[in-house]
């Protein structure tokens, strides 16, 4: 690559960034520092009706959660204003644009004629050559002279070459009436401004470039080099809906995943190294090449997610998921300070749950009381015939001289022997006894970061329910 790489993401303020947003984010960013380049961030909110604050900060903290930091200071379209408005005086003074006064039910008429010969419905030039120029009280639109002839040609980084004639392309409005710039302005004028080398951005956007080409060249100005990313479709192959991934990234943070597992995740919508699964930041950066990035819609697989994040989990050092796990717990409103140690619980959890939003709720049982015993597990192991090994054992923990998984891992085995019974008829009673349900680490961790108290009043509160059903039986 010769010359500095500079890519962008440019995400409008009107909707919650989404994971297809991110991904083009990402993509953007990795091509960037892939190749030392920079990497920076516009906001383009010029729509100030549909553009709101919490969108912004949808975008920035989205951002900075997933570690895809930004060079320079962000550009914000809406600060820019006298800037474009320059450029279409420019253009129209050049001759490069010109003033339409077409009403809309002239463009409705055009529009109809066209489809009516089977044609693209579009604009149809009338005030291209006239030089007309507003008198007091006209309110028209600015059109950009699109050539009339040749084509547009497109050597896209990942769709190859696109080729478009000028013919299909009609001249398109770059000043509404009340002298706002449009959209494909606005984009131009930006990416020349600031330099971009490179546009990294999602297909939807492939028939703007080359009217925004038009306007690079209209400009004397290099158009930078393109790569349009398909599109995500949800698990179905179908338009990505609320519930699959069109929700705001901030949303897999409250569900309980890390940051580079959605990266990770995200990487390998659309792009592949080998069968290589597993990226690290680092990796993907080293190894990113967006020529590889697939042409065809990759669709989420929510199973690969979790997958990962499961990976992550137990990769990640036990203070760094307390942390995680303490901010989720007090969320729930679950008071944290007494004992057992976040970090030990966290160790113990990473090791075998999903999301962070799991092991909070398989944690919470660690600081404060179960409202209720799971129904199911209750009835199947709460049963009368547990009643003296139940008994047994809270005897024997209760004579323990040291709390710690060894200790009570032999006082159970030795309470199982003392019964004659397999170790097992004593763990899984003892399990929903404690826990309230039937699934937790294993028992004698559960029990050493539960605490003697807990444990031996909570083996009181089921062998009082287990009494109650021996009594009901008689
Ligand atoms: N603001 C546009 C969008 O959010 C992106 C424009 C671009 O990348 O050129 O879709």
């Amino acid at each position: 690559m010769t010359g500095k790489v500079i890519t962008r993401f440019a995400p409008s303020p009107t909707g919650f960034l989404h994971i297809g947003g991110i991904r083009t984010a990402l993509f953007s960013w990795l091509f960037a520092r892939r190749h030392n380049g920079e990497f920076l961030l516009r906001i383009e909110d010029t729509d100030r009706e549909r553009s709101t604050e919490a969108a912004l900060n949808v975008i920035l903290e989205g951002m900075e959660w997933l570690g895809l930091d930004h060079d320079r200071d962000i550009v914000y379209q809406s600060q820019r204003t006298e800037k474009y408005e320059a450029v279409i005086r420019e253009l129209l003074e050049r001759d490069l644009a010109y003033y339409c006064y077409c009403t809309p039910e002239e463009l409705e008429a055009m529009r109809k004629e066209a489809m009516s010969r089977g044609e693209k419905p579009r604009y149809n030039g009338k005030y291209r050559d006239l030089g007309r120029r507003p008198a007091e009280g006209d309110t028209p639109v600015v059109r950009f002279k699109n050539p009339l002839d040749g084509d547009v040609v497109i050597d896209d980084l990942i769709q190859g070459r696109v080729v478009i004639s000028n013919r299909e392309l009609d001249d398109l409005i770059i000043a509404r009436s009340d002298g706002s710039p449009t959209y494909n302005l606005t984009v131009v004028v930006d990416d020349a401004d600031m330099g971009i080398t490179h546009v990294v951005r999602g297909d939807d956007h492939l028939n703007n470039t080359p009217r925004q080409i038009n306007i690079f060249n209209a400009l004397d100005h290099d158009a930078p080099k393109y790569a349009h990313l398909p599109l995500i479709l949800d698990p179905e192959g179908k338009k990505l809906s609320k519930r699959h991934g069109a929700a705001s990234v901030l949303e897999y943070r409250e569900q309980g995943y890390l940051p580079e597992a959605l990266l990770n995740y995200l990487v390998r919508l659309g792009w592949s190294h080998g069968d290589q699964e597993i990226f690290s930041t680092g990796e993907m950066t080293e190894l990113f090449d967006i020529a590889r990035a697939n042409k065809a819609a990759a669709a989420l697989n929510p199973d690969k997610l979790t997958w990962l994040n499961q990976h992550y989990l137990r990769e990640s050092k036990a203070e760094r998921i307390a942390c995680l796990l303490k901010r989720k717990l007090v969320e729930l409103g679950v008071d944290v300070t007494g004992a057992p140690d976040l970090k030990e619980v966290a160790g113990v959890q990473k090791e075998r749950v999903k999301t962070i939003v799991e092991m909070a709720d398989q944690s919470r049982l660690f600081y404060e009381e179960f409202a209720e015993y799971d129904e199911t597990a209750a009835k199947k192991h709460l049963r009368p015939v547990a009643l003296e090994p139940l008994r047994q054992v809270r005897e024997t923990l209760a004579g323990l001289d040291a709390w710690d998984r060894e200790s009570i891992h032999a006082a159970i085995d030795a309470a199982a022997e003392q019964q004659a019974i397999k170790f097992g008829k004593i763990a899984q009673p003892l399990r929903v006894a404690v826990t309230g349900g039937a699934v937790s680490p294993s028992i004698d961790v559960t029990l050493e970061l539960l605490g003697r108290d807990r444990t031996l009043s909570r083996l009181a509160r089921a062998l009082e329910l287990i009494e109650r059903r021996v009594a009901a039986q008689e």
